[in-house]
């Protein structure tokens, strides 16, 4: 690994967290599961202690993801933690896609961490990757690669 400048932000993610985003991964197969993610900016990074699923109403699910507009919506309303989203990369690496950077502008503003996860299924565990979102003197958005911690 050579990351000769900074080094990534941390986002650490309960257990629990992290088996429910799993859970909804795999009951989602073969399409994308798609969710957001509740908690706190901590010092050297983030705090993720809930995970809301969503639906996804994309028209071609196996390739891509559309938050349900209402459950959106609930979830922008119900209080100021609302800090990511999650998707799922049912049949590719867990690493943001073209089609992932458009959409971005779209949830940027408001979100802090962007999540993909893999199946694994050989062992039923999630490959699970975090960006944290970025905004340059240009006002574009970027993902930087962070450090996931689990539990
Ligand atoms: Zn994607």
């Amino acid at each position: 690994m050579t990351e000769p400048h900074e080094t990534g932000q941390e986002v650490s993610l309960s257990a629990l967290c992290g088996r429910q985003i799993a859970e909804h991964l795999f009951l989602g197969l073969p399409y994308e599961a798609c969710g957001v993610l509740r908690g706190k900016a901590t010092a050297g990074g983030m705090r993720i202690d809930t995970f809301v699923p969503m639906r996804n109403v994309a028209p071609d699910p196996l390739h891509r993801f559309v938050l349900h507009p209402e459950d959106w919506i609930r979830e922008c309303l119900r209080g100021d933690d609302l800090i990511g989203l999650f998707h799922s990369h049912p049949h590719s690496l867990p690493v943001p896609s073209e089609e992932d950077l458009q959409q971005l502008p779209l949830f940027a503003d408001l979100l802090r961490v962007y999540m993909i996860g893999s199946p694994d299924e050989a062992n039923e565990k999630v490959q699970l990757n975090g960006y944290s979102i970025l905004k340059g003197m240009d006002g574009l958005h970027t993902l930087q690669p962070a450090i996931v911690k689990h539990g």
